[in-house]
């Protein structure tokens, strides 16, 4: 079957997905940083204007989140969407958040500029047909246990409503390793390449849980053809109410940065 996220040929250019004044899936590497959860608004600003200083150009922050347990923190929701919204205005940085309900698109996409697919949606199909049909630049993240053709597919759904901005994003998978929050698949970064026309990120933070390991794991997937990253940061990693011990405080998000440019160069991208 001749699936619409299919390559053609090896010729064919990389979509190119545009976020506000941002594109994804063109020579230069994209950054996308923010906290996890959207916990105040000191918080999602102060991070806001560190990552945009240091070279992010769209910001993350979960104002819906999916929690493994009910009693953990479950986002701000409207609360966090509307401060979203502020600091959208006032840095001028595009925004990307997860939506996790089709009823919630509306009002999110009148915020967002990205709608995220969590890992846990990536096969809820009413979901990525209502996505679809909104026509929003979509991050659309591997489910947990998903093959490469599970994760195509769950493309094909959005794009066969007709949305083709859809960004691919690594964010590990499960496996019999428990050091590791998720292990990384690599491969998976040049595999999509291979078999998809979409731009693939790659997102370090899930993918290994521990803030110690995301840095060299970012800089391995720029090295293996990833279009961009989104990167959990965090004024105070230790205080964080979602995904602290996988945050990078401020310092070490520096350090990144300063990496990052010289890796993307060395496989042919750009990162001013
Ligand atoms: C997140 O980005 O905070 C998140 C919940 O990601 P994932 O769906 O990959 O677990
Ligand atoms: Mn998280």
């Amino acid at each position: 079957m001749n699936l619409i996220a299919r390559r053609q040929t090896k010729q064919q250019a990389t979509t190119t997905v545009r976020v506000g004044d941002v594109i994804i899936g063109g020579s230069e590497l994209v950054v996308v940083a923010g906290p996890c959860a959207i916990e105040s608004y000191e918080q999602l600003l102060s991070t806001a204007l560190e990552v945009q200083r240091l070279g992010a150009t769209i910001l993350r922050g979960g104002a819906y989140k999916p929690r493994t347990s009910p009693y953990s923190f479950r986002g701000k929701r409207e609360g966090g969407l509307e401060m979203l919204g502020q600091i959208k205005a006032l840095t001028g940085l595009p925004v990307v958040t997860e939506v996790m309900d089709a009823r919630d698109i509306e009002r999110i996409a009148e915020v967002a500029d990205m709608l995220q697919i969590g890992s846990r949606n990536m096969q809820n199909y009413s979901l990525l047909t209502e996505i679809g049909k909104s026509k929003h630049p979509v991050l659309l993240k591997r489910g947990l246990a998903a093959t490469l053709e599970e994760w195509i597919f769950a493309a094909e759904y959005i794009m066969a409503e007709g949305n083709d901005q859809v960004v691919l994003c690594e964010r590990g998978i499960r496996t019999f390793e428990t050091y590791t929050r998720n292990t990384v698949d690599i491969a998976a970064i040049p595999a999509l390449k291979e078999l998809t026309h979409l731009p693939v990120f790659l997102d370090p933070s899930h993918g290994t849980g521990r803030w110690s390991l995301v840095n060299p794991v970012a800089l391995a997937g720029i090295a293996a053809g990833a279009d961009g990253l989104i990167i959990e940061v965090h004024p105070q990693p230790e205080l964080a109410l979602s995904d602290g011990d996988q945050s990078l405080n401020f310092e070490h998000f520096a350090e990144l940065m300063e990496r990052v440019g010289p890796v993307a160069k060395a496989v042919g991208r750009l990162k001013e």
